[in-house]
């Protein structure tokens, strides 16, 4: 979503005239989009940020401005920690930036009630595939989540305003788009999500659907027919299950027990021939015991999911988790994320060597920077495949797939 966010930030950039330096000793203006989802990405922020005050001293023209998340939490800190940033704003603000390049205010960060009918000029670098947003905010108040307080209330974008925005990226050439949203399957404007994948499924040009971020609770039966029926919806499925115990997912707020998430896998799996799951983790949430880390592990070893991004838990200011007692200490944290990356690796590779002697449809998104005549790409079911050719990015191409490795394939064109 930030990537995208800062794909916006270029569009209005080169609406105002600017075009893009080739490093930042170059610039005579730095944006840094910070995302504060964990702790770690503020810190890198804060020491990034410092790094950059020495340009200014060398370029007195130079401006700095902080978007994203941070910008939205902590907008006074970082001007008083940081006096030489000239702007902030928030993400539900990019539409000011004209405006703050022009000195009108140093903080943007209102909510703003209207994004989802604001459509911006978005400036992308992809090649064949785009982002394509169609809600914004989120109600959901996870327990650990701070998306909710920086990005605001959901928002749904209406159907035209997507519609046109897709068929136009038809006509530039895109095959592939990602739809965008935190809770997508909660999409309502005056049709449902099911209704907007099925007018998406019917614009020409466009070979591939995909989604992110589902949530469980959220996820119908009808929904799930929908997928099943629809030829460009890719048979791949991201749906966070963040813990195996529906003790902790009670704590997390989540909305959903073990067994209701279960029953929701093994519907998709038997309506979507072929469909690869991944999901989320976090680990170490305050009162995670080891019993509940065990039904995690057992979790990730039943459900067989082809991949998943595991987080120690991070408390966020002003979530309610952050306040929670009983927080895990650290080195507990890195003990249990290190056994479930370790055991899920294992079975990604399984799962990936069953595909080797396959033959899959590769969208080519770039080629390699050190070796020009390696192509990358993804399978429909989001696996990336390495392979020898020379083809533009966007072509859809077959591959058989020749060695499994942990995190992609090697393949050959056919
Ligand atoms: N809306 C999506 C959802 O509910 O699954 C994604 C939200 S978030 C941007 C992406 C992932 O970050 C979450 O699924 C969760 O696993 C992780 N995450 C969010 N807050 C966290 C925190 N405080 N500590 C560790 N991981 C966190
Ligand atoms: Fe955060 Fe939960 Fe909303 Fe996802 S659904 S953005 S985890 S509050």
């Amino acid at each position: 979503m930030n990537v995208h966010d800062s794909e916006k930030i270029s569009g209005i950039l080169g609406r105002e005239g600017y075009c893009a330096a080739g490093s930042p000793r170059d610039s005579d203006l730095i944006i840094l989009n910070t995302c504060s989802i964990r702790h770690k990405a503020e810190q890198k922020f804060f020491s990034r940020l410092g790094r950059i005050k020495a340009l200014k001293k060398k370029n007195p023209n130079l401006r700095i401005a902080v978007a994203g998340c941070i910008a939205q939490q902590k907008a006074n800190e970082i001007l008083r920690r940081a006096p030489y940033v000239d702007f902030v704003f928030g993400p539900q603000n990019i539409h000011l930036l004209g405006e703050l390049l022009g000195g009108a205010a140093r903080v943007a960060n209102d909510e703003n009630p209207l994004i989802a009918e604001m459509d911006l000029p978005v400036s992308r670098k992809s090649g064949g595939r785009a982002w394509v947003s169609i809600m914004y905010g989120c109600n959901n108040f996870c327990s650990y989540c701070i998306v909710p307080y920086t990005r605001g209330r959901e928002r749904s974008r209406p159907l035209s305003n997507i519609l046109r925005e897709i068929t136009e990226l038809a006509r530039e050439g895109y095959k592939e788009v990602t739809l965008l949203g935190q809770n997508v399957n909660s999409y309502r404007s005056d049709v449902s999500f099911e209704e907007l994948l099925r007018s998406v499924n019917d614009i020409h040009g466009i070979e591939r659907i995909r989604f992110v971020t589902s949530h469980p609770r959220d996820l119908s039966a009808s929904l799930i027919d929908a997928i099943s029926s629809l030829d460009k919806v890719c048979e791949h499925f991201h749906l966070p299950l963040q813990s195996g115990s529906t003790r902790i997912l009670g704590l997390m707020n989540r909305g959903y027990s073990y067994d209701e998430y279960r029953w929701k896998i093994d519907k998709l799996r038997d309506s979507v021939a072929g469909i690869s799951i991944t999901t989320d983790i976090i680990t170490g949430f305050p009162g995670e015991r080891d019993d509940d880390h065990r039904l995690t592990v057992e979790a990730l070893k039943s459900l067989g999911y082809d991949g998943i991004f595991a987080f120690k838990f991070s408390p966020r200011e002003g979530t309610e988790a952050s306040r929670f007692d009983a927080q895990v200490p650290n080195t507990l944290k890195s003990e249990r994320i290190s056994e479930i990356l370790e055991v899920q690796d294992n079975i990604t590779l399984k799962l990936n060597k069953g595909l080797e002697g396959s033959v899959q449809e590769v969208l080519v998104e770039g080629s390699d920077e050190t070796n020009g005549k390696m192509l990358n790409g993804r399978t429909r079911s989001n696996k990336v495949v390495n392979f020898r050719g020379i083809s533009p990015a966007g072509s859809i191409l077959s591959v058989r797939i020749i060695r499994a490795r942990k995190h992609s394939l090697d393949g050959e064109m056919l």
